[in-house]
């Protein structure tokens, strides 16, 4: 029985990537997500019979277009757009606009293949997308990045709507790109459809704790894996990558539980004291001045800084937390990680670690968290903002906090029980694959062929 799943697995995979050898990112995805589902399609014929698999593999839609701005010196610039409108079976599209010189087609479709699950799994009605443009942010002036992002919206408006494609930020994406591609939106539409976007401004319909929610949705989870294993925040010694909304929120709400961050990191390098880290100079540093990491020494000379952010890993710490971006753990850290005794590794950026490090993690009992699962309550929170930009009101942060714990704790639950009834306990991986995709399958065979 399990052979001839995995045959079928094998023969979609080959196929896929035969048509597409270079979206690397993509296969690897793919290749994690199929080897996850074994379990449930051994026990569910129903899912071979409706060829399921290769039906969800395929994107709905893919659009990619140009997006031509003029530079500060009067140049012209010619960026690649992308929205990848992956899977609607349970919503409408739902997911972020990253602006990054890595984004690809390949990093597209990973990004939105993961986000249907990820989505699926914070049981709201949202269905997978993603988008963005290899356009880099860094070093543009404000007025560069408006007419950059309102280039982009006059060819993306054409295809997304409250109830069609809802997107939200990334990386290189955040309030104020969502303020102007909404801008540029309800120009063009001449309505005013407040859900079309998420994580928008407080003024025109944007939600409280948004901005928070990924973080915070990262620690309510790794909470709920540690309080299984009768352990809590405690004295535990955290590092941090990244130093974007997700991490500088997962510091806050681990700090504030007890936890001590020793290091964290942006692209350059990562900063280091043994005794903790100061989380107001962070946030200082990174949203009131935008400056690098590598001046938090400055104002604590205690503090070391190292030019080489993928070291951070071997800082020796209970919990790891990857909220950078994809595979910024390989083999290596992974294995730094486990020698120096970390307990808890959990994903707050999209695919963090490789195929490789989430072996390594495994076989060594790891507790592992898969990013659809930690960092849900992100796009869970952006859900919460549809809804209450549909009811024309807005909820206080307490609820919205509150709604988040739950959504957080729910996910956690789902996890580990798809991981128990499929004899894989303590795996979230198998578990939130499992989970997400057994709602999103099943409709899309209630739906027929379409
Ligand atoms: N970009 C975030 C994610 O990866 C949030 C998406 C959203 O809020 O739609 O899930």
């Amino acid at each position: 029985e399990e052979k001839v799943v995995i045959d079928y697995m094998n023969k979609i995979y080959e196929k896929i990537k035969e048509r597409d050898p270079h979206e690397k990112e993509f296969l690897q995805a793919t290749k994690i997500l199929f080897d996850s589902l074994i379990p449930v399609f051994v026990k569910n014929r129903t899912y071979i019979e409706n060829n399921v698999l290769e039906r969800l593999i395929e994107p709905e839609r893919v659009i990619s277009f140009r997006v031509p701005w003029v530079d500060d010196h009067g140049n012209v610039q010619v960026n690649r757009g992308y929205r990848v409108q992956f899977n609607s079976a349970i919503g409408p599209y739902k997911g972020g606009i990253r602006f990054h010189p890595s984004v690809n087609l390949s990093v597209m479709k990973f990004l939105a293949l993961t986000q249907i699950f990820k989505n699926s799994l914070t049981g709201q009605a949202i269905g997978g997308g993603k988008g963005g443009a290899d356009f880099d942010p860094k070093g543009k002036s404000d007025n560069e990045i408006m007419h950059f992002c309102q280039s982009f919206m006059t060819e993306l408006y054409k295809h997304i709507g409250p109830d069609t494609d809802v997107p939200a930020g990334d990386i290189g994406v955040s309030r104020r790109e969502v303020g102007y591609m909404f801008g540029q939106y309800k120009r063009l539409q001449g309505a005013f459809h407040a859900g079309v976007l998420t994580g928008k401004g407080l003024n025109y319909g944007g939600s409280l704790g948004r901005t928070e929610a990924t973080g915070y949705g990262t620690i309510y989870f790794v909470d709920e894996m540690l309080k299984d294993q009768r352990m809590n925040f405690r004295n535990m010694t955290i590092i941090t990558s990244g130093s974007g909304n997700v991490a500088i929120y997962a510091m806050e709400k681990a700090i504030k539980l007890g936890a001590k961050v020793v290091a964290c990191s942006d692209s350059n390098g990562y900063v280091y004291d043994k005794n903790g880290l100061s989380l107001q100079t962070i946030k200082r540093i990174k949203f009131s001045e935008g400056a690098r990491i590598s001046e938090y020494i400055k104002s604590h000379p205690e503090a070391e800084y190292f030019d080489d952010c993928s070291k951070i890993w071997s800082v020796p710490c209970d919990i790891a937390l990857p909220c950078a971006t994809q595979n910024e753990i390989d083999e290596e850290s992974a294995n730094m990680l486990v020698k120096n005794g970390v307990k808890v590794v959990a994903e707050g950026a999209n695919m963090p670690c490789t195929i490789e490090a989430i072996d390594i993690f495994l076989d060594n009992g790891v507790l592992f968290g898969p990013a659809q699962a930690v960092n849900a309550g992100g796009v869970a929170c952006s859900s919460l903002e549809m809804a209450q930009n549909s009811a024309r009101l807005s909820w206080t942060f307490e609820q919205v906090d509150e709604e988040l714990q739950k959504i957080m704790k729910n996910i956690y639950r789902n996890c580990t029980r798809a991981a128990n009834k499929y004899e894989h306990p303590g795996n979230l991986v198998i578990g939130a694959n499992i989970a997400g995709f057994t709602k999103v399958a099943d409709t899309m065979i209630e739906q027929g062929v379409i």
